[in-house]
């Protein structure tokens, strides 16, 4: 007997029918004679909608007030699927976050997972019955108040519990088939990927790709737990994201030697993911002495930007001065040009220059270790496709470039081609939003 949890996301139980679905899904599972432990989202756009009646009755909301509202749309669809599957025959106990022992940090909307003690939750599946967890909130242990981990943390819910409940796996449930080289809605001929190791899905995840949560697949890699991002909608196998030294349970099985396991090399590029979410602003003429760099960057610091591609060029036209890019979440980007356009003088820079018509487009596999030539392949895809290159950024397994925002569709189309990537049939969409 196995222990499975299963993490269902809002599109999945949006409404009364979908909710009957899933817990179909659950009793299916529990009828094939597993141990089941669900953590549920909020019902479709709940968050959402509980973000927009906050803002209306307060420009700022207190954030442990915030947090007692946004967590309890998590309260609404945990009560509902027990109900729903109750009326089915079977023992259904849903928890909160925090009777699910789901303790947290005291950042209220980021709280971050530092234990997790599920005593009512063993007893519970000691006693027969399924567990179903509310997603997406905990609770900190000195302000004794609820907490909520972030959008999307959901998913962090599950896997915790998994890792915590030594579960043999932890299923992600969403509207697509599992992870593919591509978001299929932008490049149709994207393939469903049989695996993706841990260390590339974060790297997709770090750089665009919005099927998993990257805090959650930071938690499974870190605690060793084999997660499955499979869809609601199809009873398929999706995607297993293995970290070190794990194997695809279809593999493991048979008592083959490591070299069977996949039966073929695995490929250079995992996948291909964009970024539309990001910035540039350009420092020109910035004087070309030690010092300048640490003094523009120590200003964007402090308002907490996170920085991401950072590109420094000498202009050829005026000696002794240089131009320095940099990229980052658009939303940032007006108060950072407001504290360096403050300190104009003090930096000695000639003009500042700010872009938000960017696109950024990364390719990533664990392959680059030890192929050449891959980033060339990237370049000659752009060139032929006509697309230019604003920068570029690599790290040991991911080659990143900014290109215009509107090529960045069709440079993920072509460069997923060049790499081989493309399948023969088009991948199916749902309708959704693949949460
Ligand atoms: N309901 C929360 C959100 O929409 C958490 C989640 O869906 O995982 O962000
Ligand atoms: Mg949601």
């Amino acid at each position: 007997m196995a222990l499975i949890v299963q993490k269902f996301g809002g599109s999945s139980v949006a409404d009364a029918e979908s909710i009957k679905r899933v817990a179909k899904r659950i009793v299916d599972t529990r009828r094939a004679g597993n141990d089941v432990v669900v953590a549920v989202s909020a019902m479709g756009d709940t968050t959402d909608e509980l973000l927009d009646l906050a803002s209306q009755v307060a420009p700022l909301p207190a954030p442990r007030e915030l947090d007692m509202l946004l967590s309890s749309g998590e309260r609404i669809s945990m009560a509902l699927l027990a109900m729903a599957i109750h009326s089915m025959g079977y023992e259904a106990r849903s928890f909160t976050g925090s009777q699910a022992g789901m303790i947290t940090t005291a950042d209220h909307g980021s709280a971050r997972i530092v234990d997790v003690t599920p005593v009512r939750v063993r007893e519970a599946l000691d006693e027969g019955a399924i567990v179903i967890v509310a997603g997406f909130q905990g609770f900190n242990r000195d302000t004794k108040d609820i907490t909520t981990l972030g959008r999307g943390g959901s998913d962090t819910t599950a896997v915790a519990l998994a890792a915590a409940l030594e579960a043999d796996v932890c299923e992600i449930y969403s509207d697509v088939d599992g992870i593919f080289t591509a978001d299929p809605r932008v490049v149709p001929l994207a393939r469903k990927l049989d695996h993706v190791s841990a260390e590339e899905m974060l790297e997709l995840a770090a750089n665009g790709a919005k099927v998993l949560y990257i805090r959650a697949v930071e938690y499974a890699r870190r605690h060793g737990v084999l997660i499955h991002a499979r869809s609601t909608f199809t009873a398929n196998e999706g995607t297993y994201v293995l970290g070190e030294g794990m194997a695809h349970p279809r593999h493991a099985k048979k008592e083959t030697d490591v070299t069977d396991v996949t039966g073929m090399e695995e490929p250079v590029v995992a996948g291909v993911a964009i970024d539309q979410s990001q910035a540039k602003i350009t420092v020109v003429g910035v004087p070309d002495v030690p010092g300048s760099a640490a003094a523009i960057f120590a200003l964007v610091a402090k308002t907490g930007a996170n920085i991401d591609m950072i590109v420094q060029n000498v202009q050829s036209a005026s000696p002794g001065r240089t131009d320095i890019s940099f990229t980052l979440p658009k939303p940032s980007a007006a108060e950072v040009l407001k504290v360096l356009t403050a300190e104009k003088e003090t930096l000695g820079y000639e003009n500042v220059v700010h872009d938000d018509q960017i696109g950024k487009l990364s390719v990533v596999g664990a392959g680059m270790r030890t192929h050449s030539g891959v980033s060339l392949t990237l370049f000659e895809a752009l060139s032929k496709a006509g697309i230019n290159i604003e920068m570029i950024s690599t790290s040991e397994i991911r080659i990143s470039v900014v290109v215009r925002n509107d090529d960045v569709h069709e440079a993920a189309r072509v460069v997923h081609s060049a790499y081989g990537l493309d399948s023969e049939i088009e991948a199916t969409v749902y309708a959704g939003t693949g949460r």
